[in-house]
């Protein structure tokens, strides 16, 4: 057995790589595991929207917490990532969204977030390329945009430039008590084991009840200057989708290559990444109800991903309930990217017993217990 860190992460997306990053600060020495390469799952799937939601008080104090680490991040590493300062406008159709919209602007003005509620005419003027006749919508200005990926990638070799290690093209297959078992039987030993392989994360731990929510994106050539915001229909929703049922919400995101990535979609009870062309359809349907000119603009690439879902929508961030050294930053579903440096923060902080910025207690996975105690008595 190599004893080599106080800490082993399993899995480099975005998420593990923040965590691995955030206990290394502390002093800890880490060890970064992942089956393929920084970055290389869901992280690189899905649209780097740095978004403040706001559907429950715990998942704004998440966001919000993680917005702000974000942005001493892009201070420090101004061009990791390609981060994009667009910010977000949701859009409203009809009178009852515009009220949801202005208690939206509200809720984010009071915690510090700037946002500001707009007529239907204010919300054509800021952004031509919507349909005429919206009912409003709200502008939330410090919202952003990254490249997961290249972010994730980023933080890895951090990791290996302050001193950590990082072991790629090597899947877990066990965890045992203080040890993981990886391809090819060799042992790595540490105090601590945190799992953030997103979507997999039950192929380790069966009890861990994360679910895939499956999304397709798609991806325009270059039009320069036709779109400044991440434009959102106020119908979108972390917990929209149910089980085989299809959701989708109009989401364009303008990339600086002047391309607009274009989503949403949730569907639950698929496993697999494979495009389904209905599901496309109608993702490109209600974008260009809101968009017009998309209609007219030349798609280059269309894909699908796994998002991470958990039962009550929160991630689960925090000690595994039943196995001593064993924790979790895994659930992240829809905003993953957003919430990934909040989450390292809290487990971190967790970790070397201290008083996290925020009550960590909705993440915690302990909150499944029953479930857990459920799923092994049957
Ligand atoms: C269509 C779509 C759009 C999205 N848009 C946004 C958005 O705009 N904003 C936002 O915040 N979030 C968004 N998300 C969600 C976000 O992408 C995820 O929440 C986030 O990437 C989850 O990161 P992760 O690190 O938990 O998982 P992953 O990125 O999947 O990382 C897990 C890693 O673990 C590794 N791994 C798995 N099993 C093992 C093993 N046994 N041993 C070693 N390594 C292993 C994998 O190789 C992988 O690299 C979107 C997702 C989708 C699908």
């Amino acid at each position: 057995m190599s004893v080599v860190a106080d800490v082993i992460v399993i899995g480099a997306g975005i998420v593990g790589a923040a965590c691995a990053l955030a206990m290394q600060q502390e002093g800890l020495r880490v060890t970064l595991i992942d089956a393929a390469s920084p970055g290389c799952g869901v992280t690189a799937a899905g649209m780097g929207h740095l978004v403040a939601l706001d559907e429950t008080d715990e998942e704004l104090d998440l966001c919000l917490l993680s917005l702000g680490l974000w942005k001493d991040f892009m201070r420090a590493h101004p061009a990791v990532g390609e981060p994009s300062h667009c910010g977000t406008l949701w859009v409203a159709d009809n009178e009852h969204q515009l009220a949801e919209a202005q208690a939206r602007a509200t809720r984010l003005s009071q915690r510090g977030w700037n946002a500001e509620s707009l007529s239907g005419a204010q919300v054509s003027r800021l952004e031509p390329a919507l349909r005429p006749g919206l009912a409003g919508g709200v502008r939330v200005f410090g919202d952003s945009v990254v490249y997961p990926p290249a972010v994730a990638h980023f933080l890895a070799s951090e990791l290996v430039r302050r001193g950590g290690s990082l072991r790629l093209g090597q899947a877990v297959v066990r965890i045992g008590n203080g040890f993981v078992v990886l391809t090819g039987d060799e042992r790595v030993a540490a105090k601590h084991v945190v799992v953030a392989t997103g979507v997999e994360v039950a192929k380790l731990l069966p009890e861990v009840p994360v679910f895939a929510r499956k999304g397709h994106l798609l991806i325009t050539d270059r039009y320069p200057g036709r779109l400044g915001h991440q434009v959102v229909s106020m119908n979108y929703g972390q917990a929209s989708a149910r089980a085989d049922a299809l959701a989708v919400a109009a989401n364009v995101q303008p990339r600086p290559t002047g391309q607009w990535l274009v989503g949403s979609c949730r569907q639950d009870g698929q496993r697999d990444t494979s495009v389904d062309p209905a599901v496309l359809r109608a993702v490109l349907r209600s974008a260009i109800e809101l968009l017009p000119c998309l209609g007219d603009m030349q798609i280059i690439r269309s894909w699908a991903g796994l998002r991470p879902a958990s039962p009550d929508g929160k991630p689960l961030i925090g000690p595994h309930p039943g196995r001593a050294g064993v924790w979790l930053a895994v659930g992240h579903e829809g905003l993953g990217v957003t919430t990934a440096f909040a989450s390292a923060r809290l487990l971190t902080d967790q970790m070397v017993g201290r008083p996290g910025p925020l009550d960590a207690s909705p993440y915690d996975p302990g909150r499944f217990l029953a479930l857990w105690s459920q799923s092994n008595a049957e």
